[in-house]
């Protein structure tokens, strides 16, 4: 009986649990390694801190996903990988497979002196409620909003749900008839933030800031955080809340194995999702460092796509054949601003965004969708 051992249960883990499950014979044993078998909707957290959500919404169980789809789970943390991905190693064991994908996600970097004194909405729940219990508790001030990307590695930068927020507070601030008392403001070290996303949204975001009375600082490199607010090499500015995104990195388990690493420690992985160099060992999602153009996403519609291509040609190793499959590079998103939305369309050839107040109500519909599939 052939085994595949699939690590993590985010959008990458299991999109190809669900896609190999169809493709390979009914006898192969899939196992999923992860701490917890459940699954936490990321995109979700921006509504945490006004209230649209709740943790209970966006943790969902996944003991009912495994039994339909007869995956093993595996409660465990993968700390290292041998015999070039035939041996998983973790806290309490080891697994031998015939095929492997790894799908276990990020992590960011937290050098910034005084990273401290600041909250970031992509960290986690947690997070996402310290944010909301702050601005409750606040009657009057300032909340500055920014992200960072990894000068290593372009591509490794989270700024869309810092925008979400950004102008879903804003709506939500004059909603509840606050905002003439707590200010917004922006910052990031590049000049162009949200540039991956085309120029055209660039000139769109800056100008949606505009229009909400929501100052900038951009294009200066951040110094340091402190109680009092924010520090750039030629700026300083007041802040009661610093919510900031830094940028992402290879996680610390990758940089102890001898798999191939880019310079932000991601796993260097070929257009069919296999590991440069490392037959059946396969990756999908934010872990990846992948070829193609130098603005493409990391985020949960392309963890899908590159997980179903990484599922065919792991179907198509275990049968004795070379897998082809390669994954498509689309950038899709909805810049959510709580009162109406921005889609973002990318492709190699086409980059175009739509603004329309029902993508709102889009975005919570896409959530409810997706999530039905593992509940
Ligand atoms: C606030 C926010 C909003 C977002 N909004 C959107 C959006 O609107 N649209 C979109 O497409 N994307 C969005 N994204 C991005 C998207 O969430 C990520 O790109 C996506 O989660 C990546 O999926 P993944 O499977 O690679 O990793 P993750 O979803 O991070 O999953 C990683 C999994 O691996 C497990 N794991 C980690 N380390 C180990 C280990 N050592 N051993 C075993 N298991 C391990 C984790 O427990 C987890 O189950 C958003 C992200 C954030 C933070």
């Amino acid at each position: 009986m052939k085994r595949i051992i699939i690590v993590g249960s985010g959008f990458g883990g299991l999109a190809a649990a669900r896609a190999l499950r169809e493709k390979v014979a009914k006898e192969t044993e899939i196992a999923l390694i992860s701490p917890r078998p459940e699954f936490l909707y990321y995109p979700g957290l921006i509504w945490i801190p006004t209230g649209l959500r709740s943790p209970a919404d966006l943790r969902i169980p996944l003991e009912s996903f495994f039994r339909k789809h007869r995956i093993r789970h595996i409660p465990e943390t993968v700390t290292g990988i041998e015999d070039q991905g035939r041996t998983v190693v973790t806290d309490k064991g080891r697994h031998a497979n015939d095929a492997l994908l790894i799908a276990t996600g990020a992590a960011t970097l937290r050098k910034l002196p005084g990273i401290e004194h600041s909250r970031s909405v992509c960290q986690g729940i947690e997070d996402a409620l310290a944010i909301r219990e702050k601005i409750e508790s606040m009657e009057s001030g300032t909340i500055a909003l920014g992200f960072a990307g990894n000068p290593q590695e372009p591509s490794a930068v989270r700024g869309g749900p810092v925008f979400e927020l950004l102008f879903g507070l804003d709506t939500w601030l004059r909603k509840t008839g606050r905002r003439g008392k707590i200010a917004l403001t922006f910052f990031s070290p590049s000049p162009e933030p949200g540039n991956r996303l085309g120029p055209k949204a660039v000139r769109n975001l800056l100008a949606e800031m505009a229009r909400r009375n929501i100052p900038t600082h951009l294009g200066s490199k951040l110094k340091s955080f402190s109680p009092e607010g924010v520090t750039t090499e030629t700026d300083q500015f007041p802040a009661d809340l610093i919510v900031f995104t830094p940028g992402l990195r290879g996680a610390d388990w990758v940089a102890s194995t001898s798999l191939p690493q880019s310079p932000g420690g991601f796993i260097k992985t070929g257009k069919t999702c296999q590991v440069e160099g490392w037959a059946g060992t396969f990756v999908a999602g934010d872990c990846g460092a992948y070829p193609g153009p130098d603005w493409m996403p990391k985020q949960g519609h392309s963890a899908d796509l590159q997980a179903e291509t990484a599922a065919d040609n792991i179907a198509a190793f275990l049968e004795g054949r070379q897998g082809t499959r390669e994954f498509r590079v689309e950038l899709v998103c909805v810049v959510d601003s709580l009162d109406s939305g921005t889609l973002v369309y990318r492709t190699p050839t086409r980059n175009f965004l739509i603004r329309n107040p029902l993508l709102h109500n889009a975005k919570s519909f896409f959530e409810r969708r997706y999530l039905a599939r593992f509940r």
